[in-house]
C-alpha cells in the first residue's frame, strides 16, 4: 500500500463494528448455544488446530433473509454485495424503549439510504453475559414507515430488530417484505451518529435464513 492510502487509514480507520463470537456467548432465548471447541489439536497429535462451531444462524453480529420470515422466499446467498458495501448513515435513538414513527420523522431518512441504529445502553448490553429482553427494538409501524421510506438496509446493535416478544413477527415481516437486508447484532459502542462508508458480508451459506456476518464502519467526510 502506498504513502496515500497510509494515511487514509490514520485519518479514517475502519472500525470493527462485529461482535467476537465465542463459546457460551449470549444469543437468542431457545436458539442453539455457541460453541467453538478444538476438532483436531497440534497439542493433542493432530496434523493441524482446527475448531468445530456449532451455533445457530442468528448468532451475534448477523443477517436475516426474507427466508427468516417467508418460507419461499430468498436466502442470504442471494444478497447483492452491493446491498452492505456502500454508504451508510448511524442514527442515535434517544427512544428507551422502542424505535418510534415520531423519532424517525426527525431524521429525513431517504430512499436508498442504509440505516443503523445506535440505541440506549447497548454497550452495556453487550457486556452482560445473559440475555437481556429490555432492548430498544424497531416497532412494527416504525419498520412499515421504513419500509415505505424505502431504506435498503436497516441494522440494530442488539440480537432483533423487532422486540421481544412485542412486535417480532410484524417488524421482520415489515422490512423482509419490503426487500430490505437486516443487519443485527451491530456493536455500535465506539461510533457515534453521523454518515460511514459500511462492510458488512454474511457468509455464504445456501439458501440461508440468516448467517453471521463481519462488518466495519469508516468515517465519511
Ligand atoms: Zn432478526
Amino acid at each position: 500500500m502506498g504513502r496515500e492510502g497510509d494515511e487514509e487509514e490514520v485519518s479514517r480507520p475502519w472500525i470493527d463494528v462485529s461482535v467476537t463470537l465465542h463459546t457460551g456467548m449470549v444469543s437468542w432465548p431457545g436458539d442453539p448455544p455457541v460453541s467453538i471447541v478444538p476438532f483436531k489439536e497440534i497439542a493433542r497429535g493432530g496434523s493441524s488446530n482446527v475448531s468445530k462451531l456449532s451455533m445457530g444462524a442468528h448468532t451475534g453480529t448477523h443477517m436475516d433473509a426474507p427466508r427468516h420470515f417467508f418460507t419461499t422466499a430468498r436466502g442470504l446467498d442471494t444478497m447483492p454485495l452491493a446491498a452492505t458495501i456502500g454508504p451508510a448513515r448511524v442514527i442515535e435513538i434517544r427512544d428507551r424503549e422502542s424505535i418510534k414513527v415520531e423519532e424517525l420523522h426527525c431524521h429525513r431518512i431517504r430512499r436508498g439510504e442504509r440505516i443503523l441504529f445506535k440505541t440506549y445502553g447497548s454497550a452495556a448490553r453487550w457486556r452482560r453475559p445473559d440475555f437481556d429482553r429490555n432492548y430498544v427494538y424497531v416497532t412494527a409501524e416504525a419498520a412499515r414507515f421504513l419500509a415505505e421510506r424505502g431504506v435498503r438496509i436497516v441494522g440494530v446493535d442488539y440480537l432483533s430488530v423487532g422486540g421481544y416478544k412485542k412486535d417480532g413477527a410484524e417488524t421482520h415481516r415489515a422490512l423482509l417484505g419490503a426487500g430490505i437486508w437486516i443487519i443485527e447484532g451491530l456493536n455500535l459502542s465506539a461510533i457515534k451518529p453521523g454518515r460511514y462508508d459500511l462492510v458488512c458480508l454474511p457468509l455464504r451459506i445456501l439458501a440461508s435464513d440468516g448467517a453471521p456476518a463481519r462488518a466495519a464502519l469508516r468515517a465519511r467526510f
